[in-house]
């Protein structure tokens, strides 16, 4: 059975990954929260990309900006002038679209794809996508700031600082992990189009004239993390942009795209920028924001290569690549394949009866693991209920104390894909875990 988006927001909101933003108050639209298992999981997504990133090589650095910036940091950037999307309305259904949305023949005949009505669409109109807010009390013009609509430009107007003080030689790296805003004319999908999102970005200074290898070499790193966190090879491609699509700023670009139940779309971007920030950031702030590179005594404002990954895009893939209805013998077990490093839940542990002291010497056990992995102690129903219900939630490895553990000090340990028991004496579970985890095993 193939999945669908619904049945990704079903599991989502049953099992406490994702809920609709201000539920009770009926919604508010394209913003969503994230509940004690999404929360697990999108936080495991960031850290193995910090780690990958930062702690794994040498030539990246950390930043952490401010959401809300100078107001001229989106001049330079182009976004005051170039952010928009072109809007159309239909006059009779109400409903909205962007006008690359909505296919050639119908737009011709500014017919509706939604209500049907020929003539009924107006002419397109640019709308700019950032979220406009005032800083301080008064609500003027010369108040007005804005929610950064990507976080990229806080790193290039740090560039001086972090070179400054972390004296970082080029080429190397900034990266970032932050909430970004954007007033999406059409968002939708669950997760896959939001107006408040979390990008994970990281921009690599380079000499100019060694920027294509490095976007070559960018591509092939940022598409191998991406099976490092267990998403299928045969799901994911990449897609370079035609040079009618090239952003204003760019080179060249390429996306690997992941296919959705909705069809091959973007999962990250990965561009070549030019000089084009900090030549722009050069001009509106007024400040040298060149580079002197000691080995060939020259002066150059640095070429960046950008990658720019979306985190609630890609907790919402793994939900979606992890996902299978599998039939058993008399029934049909929905289970999410995550990979264990980012699995919500490590392990869940079981005393098979709640009698004889198994649940007592449960409970030692999971308080043993907690201090190691995020633990579940669970003791209620049949151990069958208590294997699906951690089957649904992703959790990889349910340990299980039964009478054997009370005469040998041995408990099963249930693998999730396969759902063979091995037993393990009680004082090897961690380390057990621990290598399963890693794919040691
Ligand atoms: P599109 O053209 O589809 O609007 P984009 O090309 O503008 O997207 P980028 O600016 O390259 O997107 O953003 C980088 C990444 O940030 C995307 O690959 C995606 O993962 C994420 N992202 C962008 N917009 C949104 C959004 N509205 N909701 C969720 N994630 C987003």
């Amino acid at each position: 059975m193939s999945v669908t988006m619904e049945k990704i927001v079903s599991l989502c909101k049953r099992r406490g990954f994702i809920f609709q933003s201000s539920e009770i108050y009926g919604g508010i639209n394209a913003c969503y929260d994230y509940g004690p298992l999404g929360v697990e999981l999108k936080k495991n997504i960031k850290e193995i990309w910090w780690r990958s990133m930062v702690y794994e090589r040498d030539d990246i650095v950390g930043l952490d900006a401010a959401i809300l910036m100078h107001p001229r940091v989106w001049e330079a950037s182009g976004h005051v002038a170039g952010f928009t999307d072109p809007l159309v309305d239909c006059r009779i259904c109400k409903q909205r679209f962007r006008e690359d949305e909505i296919p050639p023949a119908k737009w011709e005949k500014r017919q509706c794809p939604h209500c049907g009505n020929v003539g009924s669409l107006t002419d397109a109109r640019q709308f700019n996508l950032m979220f406009k807010t005032h800083m301080g009390p008064i609500e003027e013009d010369a108040s007005v700031v804005y929610l950064r609509p990507e976080t990229a430009q806080g790193i290039y107007v740090n560039f001086k600082n972090v070179i400054d003080s972390s004296r970082k030689k080029i080429p190397f790296g900034i990266a970032q992990i932050g909430k970004a805003f954007r007033n999406e004319i059409t968002p939708g999908n669950f997760t896959f189009r939001t107006r408040e999102f979390e990008q994970a970005e990281m921009q690599f200074f380079v000499k100019p004239g060694h920027d294509e290898a490095k976007f070559e070499m960018w591509q092939k790193i940022r598409m191998d993390w991406y099976r490092r966190i267990g998403i299928r090879e045969n799901k994911m491609r990449f897609r370079p942009h035609g040079s009618g699509e090239l952003a204003h700023y760019a080179k060249a670009a390429m996306d690997i795209e992941y296919e959705y139940p909705i069809g091959w779309k973007e999962l990250e971007g990965i561009h070549n920028r030019t000089d084009y920030d900090l030549t722009r950031h050069q001009e509106y702030s007024g400040k040298d924001l060149s580079y002197f590179d000691d080995a060939s005594r020259e002066r150059f404002v640095p070429y960046i290569i950008e990658t720019s990954a979306g985190i609630d895009r890609t907790v919402l893939t793994c939900l979606i690549d992890g996902y299978e209805e599998e039939k058993l013998d008399n029934e049909t077990r929905i289970v999410l394949h995550l990979d264990p490093k980012i699995a919500p839940i490590k392990t869940a542990v079981f005393p098979l009866v709640n009698r004889d002291g198994m649940p007592e010497l449960a409970h030692q056990i999971a308080k043993e693991l907690m201090g190691d992995f995020n633990v579940f102690y669970d003791d209620s129903g049949a151990v069958g209920r208590r294997y699906r219900r951690q089957d649904e939630a992703g959790t990889p490895y349910c340990i299980t104390i039964d009478s054997q553990t009370l005469q040998d000090q041995t408990v099963t340990i249930r693998d999730r894909d396969s759902m063979k028991q091995d037993r393990v004496p009680i004082h090897g579970i961690s380390v057990e875990l621990k290598n399963r985890i890693q794919g040691k095993n």
